[in-house]
């Protein structure tokens, strides 16, 4: 046990603690003899709404997808731009140019989450929607951010991928914008045994074209509307995606648990440890600190003592080779680039051990550069 390797994320845990609970509902979706649209994606979304407080959550295949399709029912394409924080997954911004419209990238702040005193300037007449990602957990300043939707009649997309839960001023992220788009990747809070995803919205008629785009633009069998896409969640991770939703308060309150203990533990002065904007609850997807000197000096010793991390992310959007046809050089986002070279992921996960914990964090506190 002691010299077992502690891996940044793990979703064994998960199952094991409530093991019964997934076998009893694969085997129900198995002996149903239904498995792609039917009762559990329904039942599903319906808790999935009630849980986030909003009006319609529709199920999808993938986080991307909910990200593409948002920008695709809302009408936003070529000539189009959607701004967006530049440390984000690169799937946030393939969610806007799958569709041809141009990611225009602002800093993020000391939350990691878009700088809102730098959305402004980056309005253009060209400028049709803001993407928020609601980045380790934690949410943007959406105050803010809706201010400056309303004073330019921009649409807003939440990018919820790994905030589920999460909130700002006591309000649950993925219900501030015209959607809200989840990813239920298996290491994610709420995660899968699979890919999965799904939109949450309050507006009828987008709920209702969301449903059309995910099975083929069709909403009547064989009647195709619009070139739509297959994208539907399927029976079996929907099922477990409901009993996954139960214990969610749950996961996200160990998580809070161990980031708690992370933050009063680790008192290594070469590392910038995270902080929760005051009225914000984060669910922690990620710990992140920063490592302004020594990061990967501090990566390789971690792993040496059998504890691995993630940097999310080590190359950001706008200097990926996927995106070079955007034309923005290296220094064109000083701070996206900073963090991008200085950020760490500490192991977390469900079902981590008091035990793991107090290893990773005596690791770090006994880091020295040499
Ligand atoms: C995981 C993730 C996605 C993509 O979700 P998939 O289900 O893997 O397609 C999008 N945005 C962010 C911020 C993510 O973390």
């Amino acid at each position: 046990m002691e010299n077992d390797v502690i891996m940044q994320s793990r979703m064994d845990r998960a199952f094991f603690e409530n093991q019964e609970e997934y076998e009893e509902a694969c085997l129900r979706v198995l002996r149903s003899g239904w498995y792609i649209l039917g009762k559990e994606v329904e039942a599903f979304e319906k808790e999935f709404a009630d849980f986030i407080g909003s009006k319609y959550a529709v199920g999808l295949a993938s986080g991307l997808d909910a990200l593409w399709l948002a920008f695709r029912v809302l009408g936003i394409g070529k000539g189009d731009e959607v701004i967006v924080q530049g440390n984000t997954y690169i799937a946030s911004v393939m969610g806007i140019t799958i569709n041809d419209a141009t990611p225009v990238f602002v800093e993020p702040d000391e939350y990691y989450q878009i700088d809102v005193s730098k959305i402004e300037e980056k309005i253009t007449d060209k400028t049709k929607a803001i993407l928020v990602v609601h980045l380790y957990g934690q949410s943007a300043k959406m105050d803010k951010v809706k201010e400056l939707c309303d004073k330019y009649n921009l649409k807003l997309v939440e990018d919820c991928a790994q905030s589920h839960g999460a909130m700002y001023n006591g309000q649950m992220t993925g219900t501030f914008g015209d959607v809200g788009c989840f990813s239920f990747y298996p290491s994610k809070n709420l995660g899968a045994f699979g890919d999965a995803g799904a939109v949450t919205t309050n507006d009828e008629n987008l709920a209702k074209l969301f449903k059309i785009y995910r099975n083929y633009g069709s909403e009547k069998r064989y009647y195709n509307m619009v070139v739509g896409a297959n994208s539907r969640l399927d029976e079996m991770q929907a099922a477990l995606l409901r009993v996954k939703l139960k214990h969610l308060p749950k996961i996200n309150d160990e998580r809070e648990s161990l980031a708690k203990r992370y933050s009063e533990n680790i008192s290594n002065p070469l590392f910038i440890l995270p902080e929760v904007r005051a009225n914000c609850k984060a669910v922690w997807h990620q710990y992140v600190i920063r490592v302004p000197k020594y990061r990967d000096e501090l990566q390789n010793y971690l792993k040496e003592n059998g504890i691995t991390t993630i940097c999310h992310y080590p190359i950001p959007p706008h200097l990926s080779q996927a995106y070079e046809y955007l034309g923005l050089k290296k220094g064109s986002l000083e701070i996206t680039e900073q963090y991008a070279d200085e950020v760490l992921s500490l192991p977390m996960y469900t079902g981590m051990t008091l035990k793991e914990q107090e290893r990773v964090i005596k690791c770090l506190n006994s880091f020295k550069h040499i």
